[in-house]
């Protein structure tokens, strides 16, 4: 399947465009249509198989240029990988316009993420730990995210946020979208994905 058979917006297919993508790679050509339909996810999938676009993809489509307010929370184990999430979404996004994307991760000062934060974003991408400070100071406001992603979630629980991302989860509201990627499926992960996610279709690559 290509790209240009998604039924995606003009915009968002420019961006695709842009990065050299024409094929969808098998996680995308499962994930893209399911999650475009609203359904939550869990998807099985290394790093290096696309998974990035696989949920950046359909967040960015469905994201409301118009709301200036938090519509996608995505939380990562590493600032690395925040950063090099956000700079990917943030490439897709380039066309379609009023659409912001912000990295906030531990280890960088604070107060210039609270003042892009301020600005009003529309996906916030992040560590559970500074995301979960963020949202104590009020600085981060969730109750409107209505796409919620947890990436490399088995890294993120060997790394013992497992209690972070929990208070995370309990602050976001019923009506939204699920979407978890793990390498792996321990129990641990299935067992934490259905107390969160209503019927997911679950994918492997
Ligand atoms: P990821 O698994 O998300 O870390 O992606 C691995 C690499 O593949 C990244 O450099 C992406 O930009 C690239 N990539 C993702 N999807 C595609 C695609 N459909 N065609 C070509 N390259 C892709």
């Amino acid at each position: 399947l290509r790209f240009e058979d998604m039924n995606l917006s003009k915009e968002v297919q420019k961006g695709i465009c842009d990065m050299g993508f024409e094929e969808m790679s098998p996680i995308q050509s499962q994930a893209i249509p399911v999650i475009l339909e609203g359904r939550d996810i869990i998807g099985q999938a290394q790093t290096g198989t696309g998974k990035t676009a696989a949920f950046g993809i359909p967040i960015i489509e469905k994201c409301d240029p118009n709301g200036n307010y938090v519509q996608a929370l995505v939380l990562c184990p590493t600032r690395e990988l925040s950063i090099q999430v956000a700079e990917e979404i943030g490439k897709l996004a380039k066309y379609k316009k009023g659409i912001s994307v912000v990295p906030i991760y531990g280890g960088q000062p604070i107060d210039r993420q609270i003042k892009a934060l301020k600005k009003g974003v529309n996906i916030v991408i992040g560590t559970p730990g500074r995301v979960l400070d963020h949202i104590r100071r009020r600085t981060l406001k969730i109750d409107n995210v209505s796409m919620m992603v947890l990436d490399e979630a088995d890294e993120m629980f060997d790394m013992g946020f497992r209690d972070d991302i929990a208070l995370v989860m309990n602050d976001l509201k019923e009506e939204r979208q699920t979407i978890f990627f793990s390498a792996t499926m321990p129990p641990e992960i299935m067992k934490f994905a259905a107390s969160y996610q209503a019927n997911p279709e679950i994918i492997k690559v």
